[in-house]
């Protein structure tokens, strides 16, 4: 199965959906980005237009790009208008089940029936997901990095019922945006998360126990470790909610104690403290500067 050059659909314009929708563009389809928040697709097509400006001045594009980009992306607050012609639909709204089981049903309802329903889930069952559409053997996993832009891995995740064709179209369509895909089977967290936030958990643990400071903790797994970030500062680049999320799916899923999140995590989302996109998490960040310190809190 190939695409024809139809309409990409990406459902979200946070985080995820404006990295996604600027690397698809970029590399020549037709996206519309559909959002319920009007403030939030504005700020997407902003987001967008600045990464693309840093692209040129590092010389890893021409301008002429970053102009072809952006004329290759419209963004729409209707769900009907936004899919009706889609070929493929990348959904990346709000990671919460009850959500993305309504935008499934609505996208089955929408978009055209030969079209593939992509979800961007950090770790909800595909599974689960295609199970409230008629076409379950249509619907993956295509899981970005953040930030999408930078980030080559692609995890893909096949369901229950995916069909190899579809598979092989994700994977080839992967590699047509210059990403690394990988196939994985559909059991909570797939691999990256299921790795990724048990590490994370168990860094904010340390904190919240005394054993180490912010930094000690980043600079251990850093230096240590050869990791580019921190796991503290990787879970605010995340979001502290995303982080909690995941672990929640974790925990639910495999019913495991192991996969508990730390009091800490859910006291700092309760606080609204989600890390870079509130402003502050384990570190406080100012809009427009690449500075960041500890957060008061945890002085
Ligand atoms: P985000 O909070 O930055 O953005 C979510 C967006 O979804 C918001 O703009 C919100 O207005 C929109 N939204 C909510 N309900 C909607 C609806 N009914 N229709 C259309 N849009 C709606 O979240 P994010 O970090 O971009 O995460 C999006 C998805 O990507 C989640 O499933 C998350 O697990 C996954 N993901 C996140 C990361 C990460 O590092 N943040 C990495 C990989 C995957």
């Amino acid at each position: 199965m190939n695409l024809s050059g139809g309409v990409i659909s990406v459902i979200g314009a946070g985080t995820m959906g404006n990295g996604i929708a600027h690397v698809f563009a970029q590399h020549g389809f037709k996206v519309t980005i559909v959002d319920v928040s009007l403030s939030q697709l504005d700020r997407a097509l902003v987001t967008i237009g600045k990464n693309l400006d840093r692209m040129v001045a590092k010389e890893i594009i021409r301008k002429e790009l970053k102009d072809e980009t952006l004329a290759n992306i419209s963004i729409q607050s209707n769900l009907i208008e936004g899919v009706k012609n889609a070929e493929l639909v990348v959904e990346a709204a709000t990671e919460n089940i009850e959500l993305k089981l309504k935008i499934f049903e609505e996208l089955d309802n929408y978009t055209p029936k030969s079209a593939i329903l992509a979800t961007n889930t950090s770790s909800i069952s595909i599974t689960k997901i295609a199970a409230v559409t008629n076409r379950a053997n249509k619907v993956i996993g295509m899981h970005f990095m953040n930030p999408v832009p930078v980030m080559k891995l692609v995890e893909i995740i096949n369901g229950y019922a995916t069909d190899k064709e579809v598979t092989d179209t994700i994977v080839d369509l992967s590699k047509k945006l210059g990403k690394v895909p990988c196939v994985v089977n559909d059991y909570p967290g797939f691999i990256a998360n299921r790795i990724l936030m048990p590490m994370i958990n168990e860094a904010i643990c340390s904190l919240y126990e005394g054993v180490a400071g912010v930094e000690e903790i980043d600079t251990v797994m850093k230096l240590g470790m050869a990791h580019p970030m921190g796991p503290l500062q990787l879970a605010d680049f995340i979001g502290l909610d995303v982080c909690l999320a995941i672990l929640r799916v974790l925990h639910d899923g495999f019913g495991n104690p192991k996969y508990a999140p730390c009091p800490l995590l859910i006291n700092m989302v309760t606080a609204g403290k989600l890390g870079v996109k509130s402003g502050e998490g384990f570190y406080v960040y100012t809009a427009g500067s690449k500075d960041f310190v500890v957060s008061k809190r945890f002085q």
